[in-house]
């Protein structure tokens, strides 16, 4: 009997550069288990589109059009949520936001999903720079 195979949906910024982020490949090495298979929802700054729809609609609209055709289509059970000291703060100049404000956009992006699909578990991470991954709720 084969070990039943966990599924569920990373959401996540998908900043490829190894001195700023890289998460993807930092959520598989460090984040997900062998028995589990996560789709990757990357967007560069998806969490923060997430947290702050109205100031992200397009992106927004893009990321929630692929969590739902996962949902109907890979029998995913939960959702992990990944952000970073992210640079798409820039386009929301000239608010500012301490590190404390973006951890606290990557805890409201998982409350959006927890409120959005009740009974998903969510998990949240805040990756720092030169550090492994804070678990955040
Ligand atoms: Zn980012």
């Amino acid at each position: 009997m084969s070990p039943k195979i966990i599924h569920g949906i990373c959401v996540y910024c998908s900043d490829p550069r190894p001195e700023n982020a890289n998460l993807w490949k930092h959520i598989k090495n460090y984040l997900i288990p062998e028995n589990q298979r996560f789709t990757p929802v990357g967007s560069l700054g998806a969490p923060v589109a997430l947290a702050r729809p109205g100031d992200f609609p397009v992106k927004f609209a893009s990321i929630m059009e692929d969590v739902d055709f996962a949902l109907e289509e890979f029998s995913e059970s939960r959702f992990i949520v990944v952000g970073h000291d992210c640079g798409i703060y820039k386009r929301l100049a000239p608010r500012k936001f301490s590190l404390q404000d973006k951890i606290a956009d990557v805890a409201a992006a998982a409350e959006f999903l927890r409120n959005r699909f009740p009974g998903m578990p969510v998990s949240a991470f805040f990756k720092r720079e030169g550090h492994g991954f804070d678990q955040i709720s």
